[in-house]
């Protein structure tokens, strides 16, 4: 992508919330005579330093509070776990300055039904029985 793309591409670091462009969240693997060299898969925030997928990246721009919740609360309770990762200061001081009342609720409602669902471990046993229960009839026509 021209660097003029990149600068007129908005995104949203997951973890902290940084708003930004694809530019700004661009790893720059060398840079000479005025000319950049950047890595087309990888990208990473220039404010918490996380390192992701440029796929990953831009899948989080196209996302409604709605697909960002599940995406980001499913990710912080399930087995993997993404809860070491992200700045929550910043992703709560976030949420409340750049984000309309409606989007900041619908998060944290998400939260709850995870919350309320059992948390970590329920998600992982709820996981466990599904993947149990494909083996058992995934095969059937
Ligand atoms: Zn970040």
């Amino acid at each position: 992508m021209l660097k003029k793309t990149l600068e007129a591409t908005k995104v949203l670091c997951p973890y902290c919330m940084h708003y930004g462009t694809l530019w700004d969240f661009s790893v720059m693997l060398k840079r000479k005579q005025g000319k950049h060299l950047i890595s087309l898969a990888k990208c990473e925030c220039p404010d918490c330093g996380r390192g992701y997928l440029k796929k990953t990246l831009l899948g989080i721009a196209e996302m409604t509070m709605e697909e960002y919740g599940e995406w980001f609360w499913g990710a912080n309770f399930n087995k993997w776990g993404i809860h070491d990762k992200v700045s929550w200061d910043k992703l709560k001081q976030r949420l409340r300055a750049h984000f309309s009342y409606e989007d900041s609720q619908m998060f944290w409602n998400i939260y709850w039904e995870f919350k309320d669902a059992g948390g970590r471990d329920q998600t992982r046993e709820d996981k466990e029985a599904f993947e149990e229960y494909k083996k058992m009839y995934g095969g059937e026509k």
